[in-house]
Formats: C-alpha cells, structure tokens, sequence
C-alpha cells in the first residue's frame, strides 16, 4: 500500500463519519494521529489511518449514546 491509496483510505473514512455525523472534523494540533497519539496524520486528516479515524468515530458516536441513557 502506498501514501496515495493510504490517504484516500482515510479520506473514505472521514467522509463517511462526516456524513454520519454531521459534525465538524477533529484536526491535530501538532501533526500526529489524535487517537492513538502515536503516529504522524495523513494529509489533510487528524488520523494516521483510516483504522484511528473509524475507531475515534465508534468511540465518540458510543460515548454520546451513553451519556444520552439517562
Ligand atoms: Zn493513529
């Protein structure tokens, strides 16, 4: 797998979750992946892959579920 395919993937991903979510995209503050705060972001994204962009996605979508029980 190249960058190329690598940054599409995320964009996918991320559009997807835009899509589903409605909301406004996290961006990174220092240029690596917010979610596993482990690796440099792909262009454009928050996300090192597009595997941090739907786990961060889950994550939020099932807190928000959560807290919305009672
Ligand atoms: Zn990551």
């Amino acid at each position: 797998m190249d960058d190329a395919d690598l940054s599409q993937q995320v964009e996918q991903a991320i559009i997807a979750a835009a899509l589903t979510n409605r909301k406004p995209q996290p961006v990174s503050p220092d240029g690596i992946c917010i979610w596993c705060e482990d690796q440099p972001i792909v262009a454009n994204t928050a996300f090192c892959s597009a595997e941090c962009g739907v786990d961060y996605h889950k994550y939020h979508r099932e807190l928000r579920q959560r807290n919305s029980g009672d």
